[in-house]
């Protein structure tokens, strides 16, 4: 086998490949066929059992389907007539260790018929390559043999750095091409019948306003033009390009041919100056949690519209020349502060300008982000929207408080939920699964209620009566020794944890205060790791180091304090040095 293949696109209109079999392969098969407009024809006996997909494509005629086992003439009888019946190329789906793959493979070669036998090589004289189509744009990748994943892993990673729109990039700039070359065809012989009409009157011929010269001149100027954005714009920008763009610019070209240098891209200049929207979680509070994506987001926006509760360590990072505006979220005012932001998103794209929508968490996890994805796509700026994602507090905040959402034998399930239903009334509470870790946001604040809720049919915000009038009592509750945990500021060096039950996780709140934004974890994943303290109702653990050890931030934080509760009356002890978590009790 040649160390590398001659690589040749074919234009297989009309053409008959023969495909030998009736596995998925074959359907494979007829599928490339009829994509590259030729007509598939499938050789395989009437008992053979059908691929889905090809018995699909036989049922509504795209594939004719040769009901017989394979024979030799085969390759030389049903092929176009215009080539004396020889198939155009044939291609076996058996086993190549199949005798009659082989068979067949030499058959097609004694007669100069391209042939392609699945899995083997040595059998071949062409192989598919693993290719990428938009449009008219084709790429195809072959490692001559040395493994098709791989070429299908390359070809995805080359695909993957093109820029969207390429294949219609690649349309759009073929019928400028064929333009040109029309009108300058037209022009030719336009001119050439005022020359012959003229060339009877010397004088009027010397007056000619074009001659051939100038049109070979313009024709080239053109074309250089031409050549010159395929060969130097940017791919991204020669993807945008509009044919309002070309129109222009051929026409100033037309008109005025010294004021247009090839690479003048003026013209352009509005398709990258629409603006772009980028909706961005920027994680839990510490800013070592902010993806790669987000920071290069904050450092390279034009305008950053951030929620109330961005953290403030991520808020640093905002460049000191980038105007930023915070959500004004405060009780009643938060529909008002919403359509502010939306309002200035708007405002930031029509003027062109990269605009950041900074929100906390995950944009998608009741972060409004998919309203908001919405309302700038009815806005028509579909197309301009990024949404990255972030590290939820849902998942991170336990995490945070050594709590693993799903641990082998303790829970298999996370439920992510809010403890606040639309317009602030109480949702549904999620029935008890022994196996089940919920996390409730947005639901300290009505601790009581949820509680109340959880536990029993009879509170007043989860009661269902049936149409007897009877309170439905199917829905199973949350035994009030169920271990829960409340974490608050979760990665903000003021972390706090308060573990607990059910039973007490109000009272401990009542108690100690809230520190906003907290969450409560609810399963007996939290006790996986820390075992609860049956002495007492509740414990507190205080401050977060988590990973500053290994960043080499260690400072203030690495004083964490531990204070418990005893029966609900308890002392604030001072602050000690403790494990990375704060759990050690050393007083
Ligand atoms: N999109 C965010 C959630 C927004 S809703 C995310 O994915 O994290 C706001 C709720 O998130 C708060 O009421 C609180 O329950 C929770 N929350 C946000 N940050 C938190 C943190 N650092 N620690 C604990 N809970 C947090």
């Amino acid at each position: 086998m040649a160390p590398i293949s001659l690589l040749t696109s074919i234009d297989a209109t009309s053409h008959i490949h023969l495909i030998v079999g009736s596995n998925p392969l074959a359907a494979a098969r007829c599928a490339k066929s009829l994509e590259v407009g030729a007509k598939p024809l499938l050789v395989a006996p009437e008992s053979a059992e059908l691929h889905y997909a090809l018995q699909k494509r036989i049922d509504n005629g795209e594939v004719q389907w040769l009901k017989k086992a394979f024979e030799d003439e085969d390759v030389l009888r049903l092929g176009r007539e215009e080539i004396n019946s020889v198939v155009d190329a044939v291609f076996v789906t058996l086993s190549p260790r199949d005798p009659l793959s082989s068979h067949i493979s030499k058959l097609c070669q004694r007669n100069r018929i391209p042939v392609n036998v699945a899995d083997s090589p040595s059998l071949c004289t062409f192989s598919l390559l693993s290719t990428h189509t938009d449009g008219p744009l084709q790429i195809g990748v072959t490692t001559n043999g040395r493994g098709c994943k791989l070429s299908s892993r390359i070809r995805r990673e080359i695909a993957s750095s093109l820029p969207p729109n390429l294949g219609a990039a690649c349309s759009r700039l073929g019928t400028i091409r064929k333009r040109i070359q029309e009108e300058d065809h037209l022009s030719h012989l336009s001119l050439a019948e005022t020359l012959e009409e003229d060339s009877t009157d010397q004088t009027s011929a010397f007056n000619a306003l074009v001659t051939e010269a100038d049109l070979d001149a313009a024709k080239s100027r053109r074309m250089r033009w031409l050549s010159q954005i395929c060969e130097y714009w940017p791919l991204r920008r020669l993807a945008n390009i509009t044919d309002t763009d070309v129109d222009s610019v051929l026409k100033s070209y037309a008109a005025n041919p010294s004021t247009s240098t090839p690479l003048d891209t003026a013209h352009l200049d509005h398709v990258e100056k629409r603006g772009r929207i980028i909706l961005a979680g920027s994680g839990p509070g510490h800013p070592d949690l902010l993806t790669r994506a987000t920071h290069k987001a904050i450092l390279s926006a034009d305008v950053i519209l951030a929620d109330k509760l961005v953290p403030s360590g991520v808020l640093d990072l905002i460049p000191r020349r980038t105007p930023v505006h915070i959500a004004r979220k405060f009780p009643g005012n938060a529909e008002l502060a919403q359509q502010e932001l939306l309002s200035l998103g708007l405002a930031g794209l029509q003027a062109g300008k990269t605009v950041l929508r900074l929100k906390q968490g995950d944009p998608y996890i009741y972060g409004r982000g998919g309203e908001e994805f919405e309302y700038f796509r009815k806005e028509g700026y579909g197309d301009r929207i990024s949404v990255l994602p972030g590290i939820t507090s849902a998942l991170s905040a336990p995490l945070f408080a050594q709590i693993p959402a799903t641990q082998r034998g303790v829970s298999d399930q996370v439920l992510i939920c809010t403890g606040t239903g639309r317009k602030g009334k109480p949702s549904v509470p999620p029935e008890y699964v022994d196996t089940r870790t919920v996390v409730f946001l947005m639901a300290l604040h009505r601790i009581s209620g949820l509680v109340a809720d959880l536990t029993s049919h009879d509170s007043a915000d989860a009661m269902v009566v049936g149409e007897d009038g009877e309170v439905d009592r199917r829905r199973v509750v949350w035994p009030k020794e169920t271990p829960c945990a409340v974490v608050e500021r979760a990665s903000c060096p003021d972390q706090r944890v308060v573990r607990t039950t059910l039973e007490f996780v109000a009272a401990a709140i009542e108690e100690e205060g809230s520190r906003p934004p907290g969450l409560l974890v609810l399963g007996k994943a939290c006790e996986a790791l820390i075992k609860g303290d049956k002495g007492r109702k509740w414990v507190v653990e205080e401050g977060f180091k988590g990973f500053d050890d290994f960043v080499g931030m260690a400072g203030i934080e690495e004083l964490v304090g531990v204070s418990e509760k005893t029966e609900g009356v308890g002392s604030v002890m001072p602050l000690v040095r403790g494990d990375s978590y704060g759990r050690e009790l050393k007083v």
